[in-house]
């Protein structure tokens, strides 16, 4: 199983030369299965890259699309996916409601107008909407030679954490973007303990690390985690390594060097999350 990084940069995206090593696009990530089997988490900027690579590895094109929650950062490109113009694509997206409403009534308002040319009556794809309670996942949800769990997180207006596992090869992920540890009741915490641990320590944790304890007080309750809170997640679940995402918009590739230098001194298996970054698990 491969993860592939389209998109880590948290809040807006950004384009200037000085952020071009971590990539500028918004959360977007893609999970390739041994079997050939796609799904990709969140429709951020970063999606139109991976959406391109689904196409060019196969026809037909068929992909899950899991949806942590609805913050314009998270779904600004989902438009831009190329796989929803392809006749030969089939894409389910996946997510529990919020503010009341299921993934079909968000997606069609996106997609709607005044905000897009192309409404969802038009496109070619096959689409299909699965609509998730917002609730700790009972059992896993089988797609190709994936199992999908989730757990609900901590964040202004709700977000889904997403754990990956691929039946064959015991690989596994956990994505946990938009999650504030530090507020985090203790159910909620329970839950995503368990959603890294059960049923085997992830093989990857990719979690928000926004923000560092020096600097929280101010952002307290914007949704957000800090770095250092992203290593204690890490070592308490004896995850096989970290990958910090959700990177603030106003650091640079240099700031970001210097972070991943300062975190893998606490947690030698950690890391900063880069667009174009394949990890094989
Ligand atoms: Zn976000
Ligand atoms: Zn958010």
């Amino acid at each position: 199983m491969k993860v592939v990084f389209g998109g880590v940069r948290g809040t807006s995206c950004v384009a200037q030369p000085e952020f071009s090593r971590f990539g500028g696009d918004t959360t977007s990530l893609l999970v390739e299965g041994s079997a050939g089997g796609h799904i990709l988490i969140d429709a951020g900027t970063g999606i139109r890259q991976l959406g391109e690579r689904i196409a060019e590895a196969g026809d037909p094109s068929r992909a899950l699309l899991l949806i942590t929650h609805y913050h314009l950062d998270h779904v600004m490109g989902l438009p831009s996916l190329p796989l929803l113009y392809r006749p030969d694509a089939s894409v389910w997206m996946a997510s529990p409601p919020r503010a009341g409403r299921a993934v079909e009534k968000v997606v069609r308002q996106l997609m709607a107008q005044p905000y897009w040319p192309v409404q969802m009556e038009d496109l070619h794809a096959t689409i299909r909407f699965l609509k998730w309670k917002d609730v700790a996942s009972k059992k896993p949800f089988r797609f190709g030679e994936f199992d999908v769990r989730w757990c609900p997180v901590h964040h202004p207006g709700g977000c889904t954490a997403y754990r990956v596992d691929e039946r064959g090869s015991g690989a596994s992920l956990v994505f946990a973007t938009d999650i504030e540890w530090a507020l985090s009741s203790p159910k909620e915490k329970g839950d995503f303990l368990k959603l890294c641990t059960e049923p085997a320590p992830a093989g990857l944790l990719v979690m928000d690390g926004q923000f560092n304890r020096r600097g929280y007080a101010p952002f307290k309750g914007w949704g957000h985690s800090t770095w250092e809170d992203t290593v204690d997640v890490a070592r308490e679940t004896g995850v096989g390594a970290l990958l910090i995402t959700h990177h603030a918009p106003e650091n640079s590739d240099q700031q970001l060097r210097n972070l991943e230098g300062i975190v893998r001194k606490t947690f030698a298996r950690a890391g900063l999350a880069r667009v174009g970054q394949e990890i094989v698990l």
